[in-house]
């Protein structure tokens, strides 16, 4: 539970932290996000994600509301008001308040930036790795810019209740060409029967995940065979192993796909290897 959450400025208790009702973010979801990983009071790839949140500001013509240096502090002050050493970060850059119209805002009014911090108990995560995850799969229903993190979230919090519904802890979507985008909430990776880890390269059609950068590092390092390139769903459901990564899962194995069991149906070695190794090869830095 976060104590307090930084508004537009100050550290608000949690109960009256609110931006104003005209926010844009609120009204048009006009508003962009990062999520960080926070492990032993560190952040994990940092760098990355301040990187992706300059882009997104960028690709929706936001700028960055202060210094990558002024933001660095408010996260860790917050991390530092709220006790939090392993869970995550959130950051949250809207258009600012002004009154309802489609037309964008003069430059005098002033972005929205919340920051907040949460505690994530890496031992539910890590039994869950132990068990593997069950996905289910539809048509990816979002915009054509997956790429940018807004918080235009409605298509992927629909898919997941219904992924619940049956039964499996996420999503992945499939394109035109009954490719695999992404997940509703991550990225999506198979390893083939021949041993080769595939993830879809980078498009418009999904984010560029943090996670998914590193665990390519990660890969990498263990010299482990890696392409970038779209995965039918057809070969996800005849995978050796298949797995997801966000910053607030890491490498988590997929053990069901639809009705497919995956491999063996237990998580496999690959995934396992990838996870156990993550944070070995990941960015961690003090703030
Ligand atoms: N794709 C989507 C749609 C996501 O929402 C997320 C997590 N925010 C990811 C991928 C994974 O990104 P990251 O590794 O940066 O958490």
């Amino acid at each position: 539970m976060s104590r307090v959450i930084y508004v537009n400025g100050r550290y608000q208790p949690y109960a009256k932290a609110a931006v104003h009702a005209e926010d844009r973010g609120f009204q048009f979801a006009d508003a962009v996000y990062e999520v960080i990983e926070v492990s032993g009071g560190k952040l994990v790839d940092a760098r990355r994600h301040l990187e992706r949140l300059a882009r997104s500001l960028g690709e929706i013509s936001m700028p960055m509301p202060m210094s990558e240096g002024a933001l660095r502090q408010i996260m860790s002050e917050t991390l530092r008001r709220n006790r939090v050493r392993d869970g995550l970060i959130y950051i949250q850059v809207t258009r600012g308040a002004a009154p309802r119209d489609f037309a964008l805002p003069g430059p005098d009014v002033p972005q929205s930036v919340i920051v907040l911090a949460r505690r994530q108990v890496r031992a539910a995560s890590d039994a869950l790795a132990e068990e593997g995850i069950a996905i289910m799969t539809m048509r990816d229903p979002r915009w054509a810019r997956s790429d940018i993190k807004t918080v235009m979230l409605l298509p992927a919090v629909l898919a997941k209740a219904e992924a619940k519904r049956q039964g499996a802890r996420e999503v992945w979507f499939t394109d035109e060409n009954g490719a695999v985008t992404e997940g509703g909430s991550s990225n999506a990776w198979i390893v083939t029967p021949s041993g080769k880890i595939v993830t879809r390269a980078l498009d418009n059609r999904i984010l560029p995940g943090i996670t998914r950068a590193s665990a390519m590092d990660t890969a990498r390092h263990l010299q482990l065979q890696l392409e970038e390139r779209a995965f039918t769903l057809k070969e996800a459901y005849e995978a050796a192993e298949a797995f997801i990564t966000s910053a607030t899962n890491t490498v988590m194995p997929v053990v069901r796909i639809d009705d497919r069991l995956i491999g063996s149906g237990r998580p496999g070695p690959v995934a396992r290897q990838l996870r156990h190794a993550f944070h070995h090869i990941a960015e961690i830095s003090a703030l």
